[in-house]
């Protein structure tokens, strides 16, 4: 006979509480043994009960209006807090809703657990039409680090301590637990539930690099008469700011952060070559990654950089070494434990780096700094991104510990060459997909796991991705500041349709839009600024207030270019703006 599916989540036979409990009730409970205090989703059957549950075992549930923001959220609070964030969907379309930020965070190293209903497998499996009857399972595998499937609710314990260790151990990633409704709602007793969590041992174990290749890789950097060090989010994901320091400081070598180690050795630092990137890229003989990948964000390795240099690279995933240039150093382990031995066996060797090298980078990065600097003091009306940012700037570095949250093209570009960083994991930007619609959830995240004050620097088409979750931060009364920047437009915003059907451009927004007004919906403080001094007034107060605020700022609307220097794929007939 078959069975169908018109309850989902209600069990063939009813619990008798409190002597019995269901899948959902052992599901909040491993969760909870496990250390997680804070879950981000959006409920509806089969999993609305669970997070109820969850609720009343003291697990902070975070509420969104779309579930890729709250996967956003969750793989932003495990980049912050080196432990998963957990990520609740319902099943067929909230399940792949949140697997597009599961999928983010595996590719940008974010560890988080998407747990999801599902329905009922036997209908699935025939294919004969359910209740959001979705093979969720294998939709998920070939975009995460792990995917399980827990279908007994005796299995739960185990499900999420596998997740776990999947999602924090080795190279951090998304992690994929889907668990069945008939799962969640199947009845055990309670004693024999009781009996089947347990403590894992050793969850994230270190990884010791081998002697040998600390050897090789400190010899190699003390040879180097031009070295640099190139820091990325890997780095700052490793919470080891004291021995990066310590590295930098007792060598003397200059370093340049990727978008989101901004921070990790303050931008201001007499060592940083943040702006002298190319110079890096060309000269430097021997350049020690850490935790950065030579992706496309680097050029892959190839491009601008010196053929004849050599590269060290700490790494926790022996498979990253080579993929785009050989290695002449691989340190694979994690940056802690390398750190530590190359420390140590720095003490004895002889660096050979040229005093010119430092020197040089100094005087270029002085002439440079001054020069951007000049970009941000025109008070131009209607505003730039760079008279906009010129008042961000003095705001955000007045207000070293606020976390920025950062998405848009010129909004993005921009900011983050124009905003100083100071600390430690206060940059989260889209990061290595260069994707739109990492926003409000970040910023909701960033906010939940830190209890610090956040700014979101948004375009207004970055913004769109995500808008509606506003709403969550109001609801949750977190002290956040969304800046929209409304230049109207995908770029910007005088995009030029070619037929004459009158419709928009296909870049073009509304450059006349009210983004404060939607803040009013939700009873945030808002704010509508035309002028470099109302944004610095309203963003200084914004901050202070500690309470939800956006601000909807007035750019030109021809203020921003194409990004991406991809204007070849443009023909100049078409779209005018790439000329
Ligand atoms: P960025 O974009 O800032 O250059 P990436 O995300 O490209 O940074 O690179 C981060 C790298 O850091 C990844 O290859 C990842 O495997 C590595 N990583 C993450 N955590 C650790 C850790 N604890 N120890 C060593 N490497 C790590
Ligand atoms: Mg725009």
């Amino acid at each position: 006979m078959s069975t169908t599916n018109t309850t989902p989540a209600t069990p063939q036979t009813a619990p008798q509480y409190p002597e019995q409990v269901t899948g959902m009730y052992i599901l909040a409970k491993a969760l909870k043994n496990i250390g997680i205090d804070t879950m981000y989703g959006l409920v509806g059957i089969p999993v609305t009960e669970f997070a109820y549950l969850a609720q009343m075992e003291g697990i902070r549930f975070v509420g969104f209006r779309h579930e890729q923001q709250a996967g956003m959220a969750a793989a932003t609070h495990g980049f912050l807090t080196k432990k998963p964030g957990v990520l609740l969907t319902v099943s067929s379309l909230g399940f792949m809703n949140g697997l597009t930020a599961t999928a983010n965070a595996t590719v940008n190293c974010y560890p988080m657990i998407q747990i999801s209903g599902s329905s009922v497998r036997e209908p699935i499996d025939l294919d004969q039409g359910t209740y959001e009857g979705l093979d969720q399972l294998n939709v998920a595998k070939g975009l995460v680090k792990a995917a399980y499937r827990v279908n007994k609710p005796e299995d739960i314990p185990t499900a999420v301590t596998r997740a776990y260790r999947a999602a924090i151990s080795g190279r951090p990633g998304g992690v994929y637990l889907d668990v069945t409704t008939p799962c969640l709602g199947a009845v055990m007793d309670k004693a024999d539930a009781d009996k089947l969590f347990f403590q894992p041992v050793d969850p994230c174990p270190a990884m010791i690099p081998s002697d040998e290749s600390v050897e090789r890789a400190v010899q190699l950097l003390a040879s180097a008469k031009r070295p640099a060090i190139l820091l990325g989010k890997g780095a700052a994901y490793a919470q080891v700011d004291d021995k990066i320091k310590q590295l930098v400081e007792s060598t003397g070598i200059p370093f340049y952060p990727m978008s989101m180690a901004k921070g990790l050795l303050p931008d201001n630092h007499p060592l940083s070559a943040i702006s002298a990137r190319s110079t890096i890229m060309e000269q430097a003989d021997v350049v020690m990654l850490i935790g950065a990948r030579l992706n496309w964000l680097l050029s892959r390795g190839h491009g601008k950089w010196n053929p004849d240099g050599k590269f060290i690279q700490l790494e926790i995933d022996p498979k990253e070494i080579d993929c785009n240039r050989p290695i002449a150093a691989p340190v694979v382990g994690d940056i802690e434990s390398s750190l530590d031995a190359i420390l140590a066996k720095l003490k004895d060797v002889k660096m050979s780096m040229d005093p010119a090298w430092v020197s040089g980078i100094q005087a270029e990065s002085k002439v440079k700094n001054a020069k951007f600097l000049e970009r941000l003091q025109p008070q131009t009306v209607p505003m730039t991104h760079w008279s906009a940012l010129g008042s961000v700037k003095k705001v955000l570095e007045a207000n070293p510990d606020v976390i920025l949250i950062n998405e848009g093209a010129n909004t993005l570009d921009d900011t983050r060459d124009s905003v100083d960083m100071f600390l430690p994991r206060h940059r989260i930007d889209c990061a290595t997909w260069a994707i739109m619609g990492m926003g409000m959830g970040s910023m909701i995240g960033a906010a939940v796991a830190t209890g610090k004050s956040v700014v979101a620097v948004e375009g207004d088409s970055a913004f769109g991705f995500s808008g509606m979750d506003f709403s969550t931060a109001c609801r949750f009364n977190l002290p956040v500041t969304v800046v929209i920047f409304n230049n109207g437009g995908i770029y910007n915003g005088i995009g030029v349709n070619p037929s004459d059907n009158g419709d928009p451009a296909p870049t073009t927004l509304d450059v006349k839009a009210r983004y404060d007004k939607l803040g009013d919906a939700f009873g945030a403080q808002t704010y509508y600024v035309t002028t470099p001094a109302e944004l610095f007034t309203a963003l200084t107060e914004a901050i202070a207030s500690k309470k939800p605020c956006l601000i909807d700022v007035q750019l030109a609307a021809d203020s921003g270019k194409e990004s991406g220097h991809i204007g070849f794929l443009n023909p100049a007939t078409l779209i005018p703006f790439t000329v």
